[in-house]
């Protein structure tokens, strides 16, 4: 099915007039053109046509945008927690009211199913924005006991913490899960009383420009947030390393993730990095095989594996290796691959030209090293970016697509005969996002649970997550938490006061 805009919903075909032809930067509540009018185009990775025109942010943008989130910072700190998390709630009705027109959006830039956004991605968001509305009404700091013996005659010492904002922060994202993860930095950081200048993915800008205008509409003030949309390397580096941004959270590549600490030692800037993973899912003997190889199928093809905590690695005990890689092959081969906006479509295209490229080249790579594509293992289909879904066996642990982040539908599968054994090689890699363990055993569940090094496990069950609970990883998976209430502390400073009273 090819893209077709009269067939869009009215919503987006409005938006897309109104945002999509290079007037996308929000800056200081104001929408305007980047300087000299510069632009890129965006595409439909299911057909490759241009569904718009993104504008690229100079470093006169950028610095705009800074501008405004300092000079928004003041007022949007004292606004009393109640407002802010009035209008944090507003935005998440407005998300809601709009799931359909924004899940559809995310299709037409990032190529997923339908479903994938407007029942898990797009109420994820929602749902961040009403867990750090409530947030933002329960910032508290503490009253100590001190030791100091200055104690003036007739006066006492008195100690305690207060909590404040960090200031002006630099939210980057990528394009995986535009809208869900650009929720889970602005939420926190606007209740803890911050104002943001957001840098979207270059191939995936229009859910973060809709959103915007969501926001304005809730009465956020001019400025809380702003949007310079560009390419990594130009627009995206020089908001990293601008003297005036006091904080950058980044969810991205791990490479990338090195660049931005790097641009974060021009003045100590606070840094989180949400990185890169190569997450393992192990299979016990006892485990329930009704969910567990689905569950593991699941766990890599969803949103065709551009998922930061899919489980990319199977780790089976040798005793039902056949039984569960021979399902999770059917599995794979009988997944429905098409444009994401058809409603029987099971599985999308990747991204971009250059990320099936990149995804190509591990799989010519794992062959040239003697793996085996028992699925898969090739493009799909004539047009667009497609990657057939793949289960890839005969591998060695020291081998790269075993190691490295794929971030498409690919599965490695290895073989293990105990425990120790498993632990080890789960422990292998660089990464250390999250891990999926299958049993049926409570013992060796919990000791899975604590012997294997990551930000998540889930038993029986593969990258659940709410906005109650942190997501983040150990390791080169990266530093720091976003949802969950830990989130608040990548936005709060601690002040220390003394007081001789
Ligand atoms: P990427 O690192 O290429 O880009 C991420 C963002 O950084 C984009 O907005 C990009 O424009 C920007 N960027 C690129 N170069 C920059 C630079 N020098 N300075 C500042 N910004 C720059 O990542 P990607 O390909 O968009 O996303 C896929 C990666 O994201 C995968 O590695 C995936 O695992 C990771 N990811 C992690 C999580 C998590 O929670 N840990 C979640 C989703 C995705």
């Amino acid at each position: 099915m090819a893209f077709d805009p009269i067939k869009l919903r009215p919503g987006n075909v409005e938006f897309l007039v109104r945002r999509a032809q290079g007037e996308g930067l929000f800056i200081g509540g104001v929408w305007g053109q980047a300087e000299g009018g510069a632009d890129f185009a965006t595409l439909d990775p299911a057909t490759g046509i241009e569904t718009g025109r993104i504008a690229a942010a100079s470093a006169s943008d950028v610095d705009a945008a800074v501008a405004a989130a300092r000079g928004a910072l003041a007022g949007w700190r004292a606004t009393m927690p109640v407002e802010r998390a009035r209008i944090l709630w507003k935005i998440a009705d407005l998300i809601e009211a709009h799931i359909d027109d924004l899940a559809e959006l995310e299709t037409l830039d990032q190529g997923k199913p339908l479903f994938v956004g407007r029942w898990a991605e797009i109420p994820g968001a929602v749902n961040q924005f009403r867990f750090f509305a409530g947030q933002a009404m329960a910032i508290e700091g503490q009253t100590l006991e001190s030791s100091i013996n200055y104690q003036p005659a007739g006066r006492q010492m008195r100690t305690w913490t207060v909590r404040e904002p960090v200031g002006v922060v630099a939210a980057i994202v990528p394009w995986n899960s535009p809208l869900v993860l650009t929720a889970m930095k602005l939420a926190p950081a606007m209740a803890a009383g911050c104002t943001v200048v957001l840098k979207p993915a270059e191939d995936t800008s229009l859910s973060a420009l809709r959103l915007a205008e969501l926001m304005a509409e809730a009465g956020l003030p001019a400025g809380v947030l702003n949007v310079v949309t560009g390419l990594g390397g130009q627009t995206g580096a020089v908001l990293a390393a601008h003297p005036q941004v006091d904080k950058i959270a980044f969810t991205g590549s791990t490479a990338t993730g090195r660049a931005v600490l790097d641009a974060a030692k021009t003045n100590f800037k606070r840094v989180t990095l949400e990185l890169g993973g190569k997450s393992p899912s192990i299979v016990f003997p006892d485990a329930d095989m009704g969910i567990t190889v689905p569950g593991v199928a699941n766990a890599i093809f969803f949103n065709g594996g551009q998922v930061c905590i899919a489980g990319s690695r199977l780790y089976v005990h040798r005793s039902v290796h056949d039984e569960v890689v021979e399902g999770v092959a059917a599995y794979a081969k009988g997944l429905k691959l098409g444009h994401g906006l058809a409603p029987d479509t099971q599985m999308g295209p990747v991204v971009s030209a250059r990320h099936a490229e990149r995804v190509e080249g591990f799989l010519n790579r794992a062959k040239t090293d003697g793996a085996t594509m028992l699925t898969g293992g090739e493009r799909f289909g004539d047009a667009g970016t497609f990657i057939a879904p793949t289960v890839v066996v005969d591998v060695k642990p020291d081998m790269e697509i075993v190691r490295e982040e794929v971030f498409g539908p690919v599965l490695v599968v290895q073989a293990f005969d105990d425990a120790e054994e498993v632990v080890a090689a789960a422990n292998s890699s660089e990464y250390g996002l999250a891990a999926s363990v299958w049993t049926e055993s409570l013992s060796t569940a919990h000791r899975m649970i604590s012997d294997i090094r990551a930000g998540t496990v889930w038993v029986n069950s593969h990258a659940m997550y709410d906005a109650s609970l942190a997501i983040g990883g150990v390791k080169q998976s990266g530093w720091g938490r976003d949802s969950g209430r830990q989130a608040m502390d990548n936005y709060l400073e601690w002040k220390t006061v003394c007081a001789c009273v």
